[in-house]
């Protein structure tokens, strides 16, 4: 509680105020604005009325109302903003890493899928380091920006992550069960797995822009049901830790021991097609501006880097406030 005179001179609103961050993930950012107010992440969910072990990763999944008001009325960010920063509504709820009840959460054994992955690279070059929302999918299994793996437990322990259960007032980029850094660099993923990575990026951000695939299907229900063979068991890519769907990646682009068992499926062939394509795919964004960007004329390289699909995504927003204030 506020000292009466504080709570005079700044209201309602928490003594400090954390501004998310591009691409931030709802829990990440309830992590950082509990570490900043002294309140251990532990204690804080049950200040915001959201008690329990996972409290704030079941709230990147579903946000009551009542805990989105309370938010906004303490931090003053708008509500909408607040909101966008969970996966709720999922546009890809089949390629979503499970969130599993309670404690088991907590102490995902070597092989069990966890709830969140992780760049190191990009938490130790953070200025205050976060978790990102594209983390929380299956099909990632590298950086884009680092070009390296991603990791989905602590290098240290090997255990998954549990910033909401941390009840000392440390940082979230240091694991809550052992106290080791999360930031320990991993290898470089190959390029192979980058492209199919990348190709099925391109195809899941045309799915959430409103794309449908024939007959109104579901792309990443599609992607999410395929059942892959893994010794005696057939398990689909959102039930895989990291290591084995990066493993899987390598399989499908270097078409070695096909992972697919005898079984044939739609889900399957369209698996294999996408692997298929994803050597010569150069990408959505090079592939747009290559077909409606004039063309440079001959002369010197340029050495701008090239258009970045943020942009224009910020672009058609932009254009399409002004066609609203018309
Ligand atoms: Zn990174
Ligand atoms: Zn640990």
């Amino acid at each position: 509680m506020p000292a009466e005179r504080y709570a005079s001179a700044a209201g309602s609103r928490w003594p400090m105020g954390i501004m998310p961050a591009p691409g931030e993930l709802l829990s990440s950012w309830l992590h950082r604005l509990a570490y900043a107010n002294g309140v251990p992440p532990h204690y804080f969910g049950a200040l915001l009325g959201a008690p329990g072990e996972n409290w704030s990763a079941r709230l990147d999944r579903a946000l009551p109302d009542r805990i989105l008001r309370l938010l906004g009325e303490h931090t003053h960010i708008p509500l909408e903003d607040i909101a966008a920063l969970t996966v709720a509504p999922d546009p890809l709820p089949g390629l979503r890493l499970p969130l599993r009840p309670g404690s088991q959460q907590t102490c995902a054994p070597g092989r069990q899928v966890t709830w969140l992955q992780f760049c190191p690279a990009c938490l130790a070059e953070d200025e205050t380091p976060y978790f990102r929302r594209g983390w929380s999918l299956a099909t990632r299994v590298s950086c884009a920006r680092h070009g390296c793996r991603l990791r989905d437990r602590c290098p240290s322990c090997g255990r998954g992550l549990a910033p909401f259960s941390q009840k000392h007032l440390v940082p979230h980029q240091i694991c809550a069960l052992c106290g080791a850094a999360l930031c320990k660099r991993t290898r470089p993923a190959a390029d192979g797995v980058q492209r199919l990575e990348r190709l099925i990026d391109d195809l899941l951000r045309l799915h959430a822009a409103g794309h449908r695939m024939a007959a109104g299907r579901s792309l990443s229900d599609l992607l999410g049901s395929a059942c892959f063979q893994f010794g005696k068991q057939r398990m689909s890519i959102p039930r895989l830790p990291h290591r084995d769907r990066y493993h899987l990646f390598r399989q499908l682009t270097e078409e070695r021991s096909t992972p697919f068992g005898t079984r044939r499926s739609p889900a399957i062939s369209y698996w294999k097609r996408v692997a298929q394509a994803a050597p010569a795919w150069s990408g959505l964004v090079t592939s747009f501006s290559d077909a409606v960007l004039p063309r440079p004329k001959a002369g010197p390289c340029p050495t701008t880097a090239g258009p970045d699909l943020a942009d224009l995504v910020q672009a058609a927003a932009w254009l399409h406030q002004k066609r609203q204030a018309l």
